[in-house]
């Protein structure tokens, strides 16, 4: 993903947090103010019921008064009173009937429901009496008895003539209070009225039934706790579960009840609950999201920067490596010259000609040592062109095989679509010997190299084909890596590693204009990635120089390589096998002398700059044998001025050369070119 893509879902997330909780407490407002709403609206109605039943008794309670303190009863002429009483009931519809009790003699003096005159057996209607009863007409209850109920009674208490108490009691329909409660018969959550003693006045819900009775559990609960209104959670008589508005008249001391339907406040508070749930989840995974993004953004700009560093840091070096390996260059030419000039000075033998030999093969190693400086520093004459890629990697694969040993796998597998790339072959051969020559260090114990060659999709008009050679070899620590295309930095014990390998590798692909990358992890094996510049035009068909050559090869042409290094004398010597020579290699100047005293050679082709004896010193004693053999010299470009000096007496090849070169300069050297 690429940085602005990266920074603009960061932005999105940001910028969606807020919202997200902006709209969560929204909901969850919403859903609280929904409740709200529906349990004012039921708190509302009970409300009104109230009033509603208060405006009811009020007028019965005003009558009675009105009845039970008119000068009648007051005067014991309980006549009067009872024409009075049936006048009243005859103006009040609902009024069933009056009584009046004597309550100091317990006997009842008349009940409108009989003519006066017939008292009855003395009947109590309900003891105690509600406070006030003296004071004023109270409301009891549910109750009543005959004819026209179940009754809403109501009493009043006087004082008569000799100070006897009388009792004045109205039972008034219930009628009128059920029509109050009265919802759409659909409706199977009750509305009612419940009076002092908790008793059903009224119910919406089966009335017949309920009224005068028992409320339910939930109800008598709520009574019972002293709450004088609000809401409960209630389970009616019929089983339905419910919330329930209630409200109490001061008045009568009854109580008014409105269930609703329970989902009217659950269901908003599930989801008010649900919404905040969500966004706290939401604004998690957003925080976790940005919290990952911006690591994630942190890690990769230190990756960058490491890498700009390293890049600058490869730059650096090789500036300062290729000035000085430059000028190294310049100055060991007459140095090499002169005391090339010098050991040949007639007469000179002796401890003298040692010293003088010994100054000049130190000078040409040095001279070697620049050139592989240059290289690195991407300042070698490279031959940049149209390469085969496949056909380079098939031709050198025997080559890699062979220096790999037998317990190395070599794994090939070239696209085919990594057909032509811009490279200077000899460069790219010799890279891709020093990368198996190093995993073949790093896997003692052997293991598998796996070599690819795969075509990147094209970008901004070129197009690149990744070169890869991984290995499944012991890897490098993390200093290690970051070192390891420093030329001379090595892990490997003295004699064993140049630390020039992975410098040239880097070097001649970066002068090339390609890329270049290591990956590596202790334990984890290591892969290393050329970038490669691809080509469009296929590159000129391979001449099968080596081929041709073969008919005019003498058969048994026996050839002696020596070199000392591993990789430059496998690539020799593989070239002049697949030119038909028989071929024997050694990697010191000594053996080279020991072998070619002790069995016949054709030729012998040497490397120059060696450690020990160097290749001039090889020539001089091979020739000096009973048996002389021809001498083939393989210089390095910076030896080339140093060795124009040393004469016509012994062929030279110069470095950089591919096998056609080598195969004409070994067949000039035979004499058979
Ligand atoms: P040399 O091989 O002479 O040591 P190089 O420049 O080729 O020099 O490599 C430098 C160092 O990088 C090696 O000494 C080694 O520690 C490390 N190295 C290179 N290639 C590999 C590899 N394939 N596996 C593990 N380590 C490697
Ligand atoms: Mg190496």
């Amino acid at each position: 993903m690429n940085l602005a893509r990266r920074a603009a879902m960061l932005i999105g997330a940001a910028a969606v947090l807020p919202l997200v909780i902006f709209f969560a407490i929204q909901l969850s407002f919403a859903s609280r103010d929904q409740r709200r709403l529906v349990e004012s609206r039921a708190m509302a109605s009970v409300e009104t019921l109230i009033v509603e039943s208060d405006a009811q008794l009020s007028r019965t309670l005003g009558a009675l008064d009105a009845l039970a303190t008119a000068p009648a009863i007051r005067q014991g002429d309980f006549a009067l009173a009872y024409r009075r009483a049936a006048e009243i009931a005859a103006l009040n519809p609902d009024w069933v009937s009056v009584a009046l009790t004597d309550l100091s003699g317990g006997r009842e003096l008349f009940d409108l429901r009989q003519p006066y005159g017939q008292p009855r057996a003395a009947v109590f209607r309900r003891e105690p009496l509600p406070a006030g009863v003296a004071e004023r007409a109270v409301v009891d209850g549910i109750g009543g008895s005959g004819r026209g109920c179940p009754c809403v009674v109501v009493h009043r208490r006087v004082r008569g003539p000799g100070g006897r108490d009388y009792l004045v009691t109205a039972e008034v329909a219930q009628r009128p209070f059920q029509n109050l409660v009265m919802t759409p018969a659909s409706d199977p959550r009750p509305v009612a009225l419940v009076d002092s003693h908790g008793r059903f006045v009224a119910r919406s819900v089966r009335p017949e039934e309920t009224v005068g009775g028992n409320p339910s559990q939930s109800l008598r609960d709520t009574l019972r706790s002293g709450r004088k209104g609000g809401i409960y959670a209630s389970r009616t008589l019929e089983g339905f579960v419910s919330y329930t508005a209630f409200a109490t008249s001061r008045l009568s001391g009854w109580s008014a009840h409105v269930a609703f339907d329970p989902t009217l406040i659950d269901a908003p508070h599930r989801r008010s609950l649900a919404a905040t749930a969500l966004a706290a989840l939401a604004a998690l995974l957003l925080a976790t999201a940005l919290i990952w993004f911006t690591l994630r953004q942190l890690k990769e700009a230190g990756r960058v920067e490491r890498r700009i560093e390293e890049a600058q840091k490869m730059e650096a070096l090789g500036q300062l490596t290729g000035g000085i390996a430059h000028d190294f260059n310049n100055l060991l030419t007459p140095i090499v010259g002169g005391l090339d000039m010098l050991a040949r000075q007639p007469g000179l033998d002796g401890r003298p000609l040692r010293i003088v030999e010994s100054a000049l093969n130190s000078a040409r190693k040095a001279a070697k040592l620049a050139t592989q400086l240059l290289a690195f520093s991407r300042r070698q004459n490279l031959e940049v062109r149209s390469v085969d890629l496949p056909a380079l990697i098939a031709n050198i694969e025997p080559i890699l095989r062979q220096s790999a040993g037998a317990a190395i796998d070599i794994e090939i597998r070239v696209d085919p679509g990594a057909g032509c790339v811009l490279s200077d072959p000899n460069q790219l051969e010799l890279a891709l010997l020093n990368l198996v020559v190093n995993a073949r260090d790093a896997m003692p114990d052997g293991g598998t190299i796996r070599i690819s060659a795969v075509p990147l999709p094209a970008r901004e008009g070129s197009a690149d084909v990744e070169l890869r050679i991984a290995d499944t070899g012991k890897g490098m620590p993390p200093d290690v890596l970051r070192r390891a295309t420093e030329p001379f930095f090595t892990t490997k014990p003295p004699g064993s590693g140049t630390g020039l390998g992975l410098a040239q590798v880097y070097g001649a692909t970066r002068q090339a204009g390609g890329g270049f990358r290591i990956e590596s992890e202790p334990g984890k094996g290591t892969i290393i990635t050329l970038t490669l510049r691809r080509c469009d035009d296929p590159p000129p068909p391979a001449v099968p120089t080596r081929i041709d050559t073969k008919p005019a090869i003498q058969p048994e042409r026996r050839i002696l390589v020596c070199d000392d290094d591993d990789a430059a004398r496998t690539f020799v010597a593989h070239s002049l096998e697949q030119s038909g020579y028989v071929v024997e290699h050694v990697s010191s100047g000594r053996t080279a002398v020991e072998a070619a005293r002790n069995a016949p050679f054709d030729l012998v082709v040497c490397d120059f700059a060696m450690r020990g004896m160097n290749g001039a010193e090889v020539a001089r004693r091979v020739r000096a044998l009973e048996r002389p053999v021809p001498f083939l010299l393989i210089t390095g470009y910076a030896d080339s001025d140093a060795l124009a000096g040393i004469g016509v007496e012994i062929p030279v090849l110069r470095k950089p050369f591919d096998g056609d070169t080598l195969a004409q300069a070994v067949r000039a050297a035979l004499g058979d070119g």
